[in-house]
């Protein structure tokens, strides 16, 4: 019989953010499909019972907490002791965690104390002939894996963006409080700040609806046999502005600072999307003035539909990589529709 426990990071209000309530999705469906499996929730962070009550209708058996000040802030040493505390008050056999940097710190350091196993990236839960099993990619989503595992306990990271938010009744949870022994050795490293940037600097916004790609083919000759980078720079953030949608760039895009060339100014490595950058989770994408190359494409294995505008009919895009392919000039095509936009608002 499987022992699942759900364990989550509350947020600095004491409540789930999106990625643990997705968690909790794929912790409940793996436990439907185990008539005989236990659930329980267990809470690491400033406060618990605002999260508890926020999950009360969750059908867990039992809410556990390690709660309070020591565990208000990210820390390796203490969130791997509240971690482990937790899974041993739960007699757990799996432990479910969102694959957030800050589980993604302590996942591999809580099984090695637990004496379990962990899998990082899952992408999928199932009870299959009665026992849970797991899928995750490899070799930069171009392969799939199905998991199961013997070995308990189990800690597996589950990646955001892969289930829908749990949705439910509030109501008021009864929490245990698990004690944790923790002590001034485990607090030698101090939290001080998140440093981001300003909202209106911030491109990547993951939980977009959209995701903008733009490829090199902003920064070169047009037409006219000019480049016009300034109009692609007022295009693109003048489309993300109106939409709130996140922003991706190819290869060829983002390595041009590297080389000296005339760059988009907001354009970064982090914006990246492909075999070597990153592979986002979006409901839509559109690429502009990008070839739709496979070691980018890669990245788009996870947006769900698919669109792209570029002006040669034989790219990348046109050979099944995109549901839909415009073939004309981007920079007519979004002047359009940040007009468009800009009559809406
Ligand atoms: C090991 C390896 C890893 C790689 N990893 C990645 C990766 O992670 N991500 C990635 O992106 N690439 C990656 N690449 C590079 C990839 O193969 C391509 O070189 C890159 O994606 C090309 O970028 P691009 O399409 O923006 O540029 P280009 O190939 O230069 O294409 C520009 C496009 O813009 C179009 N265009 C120009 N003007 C307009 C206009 N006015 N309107 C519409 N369309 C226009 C052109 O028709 C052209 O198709 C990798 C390559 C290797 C070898």
């Amino acid at each position: 019989m499987e022992t699942i426990l759900f364990l989550a990071f509350t947020d600095d209000e004491g409540k789930l953010a999106k990625a643990q309530l997705e968690t909790l999705t794929a912790a409940r469906l793996l436990t439907d499909g185990l008539p005989d499996a236990v659930f329980c929730a267990g809470f690491i962070g400033g406060a618990a019972q605002p999260a508890a009550d926020q999950i009360a209708a969750c059908g867990a058996g039992r809410f556990l907490a390690a709660a309070g000040e020591d565990f208000s802030q990210p820390r390796y040493a203490t969130d791997a002791e509240a971690a482990e505390a937790l899974a041993r008050a739960a007699g757990a056999t799996i432990i479910l965690s969102a694959g957030v940097s800050r589980w993604s710190r302590i996942a591999g350091g809580v099984a090695h104390r637990i004496g379990g196993r962990a899998d990082t990236h899952a992408t999928m839960l199932r009870a299959a002939n009665g026992a849970p099993e797991i899928q995750r990619w490899y070799y930069r989503q171009r392969m799939i894996a199905t998991i199961q595992r013997k070995h308990r306990p189990w800690v597996i990271s589950v990646d955001p963006g892969c289930f829908e938010p749990w949705t439910g009744q509030t109501g008021t949870a009864s929490i245990k409080n698990v004690a944790v022994a923790v002590g001034d050795g485990d607090k030698r490293t101090r939290f001080e700040s998140f440093k981001a940037p300003a909202a209106n600097q911030q491109t990547i916004r993951p939980d977009a609806e959209l995701l903008l790609v733009a490829g090199a083919g902003w920064t070169k000759k047009q037409r006219d046999g000019q480049i016009h980078v300034p109009d692609a720079e007022k295009l693109i953030l003048g489309f993300l502005d109106k939409t709130q949608a996140s922003l991706g760039g190819s290869k060829s895009l983002v390595d041009q600072s590297g080389d000296g060339n005339t760059v988009l100014s907001f354009m970064t490595h982090l914006n990246q999307i492909g075999q070597t950058g990153a592979t986002p989770r979006h409901p839509k994408g559109l690429a502009t003035c990008c070839h739709g190359e496979e070691p980018h494409v890669v990245g788009w294995r996870f947006v769900t539909q698919r669109r792209a505008v570029n002006l040669d009919p034989n790219c990348g895009w046109a050979h099944g990589k995109a549901d839909v392919l415009y073939v004309t000039d981007a920079f007519e095509v979004m002047t359009k529709v940040n007009e468009l936009l800009q009559k809406q608002t």
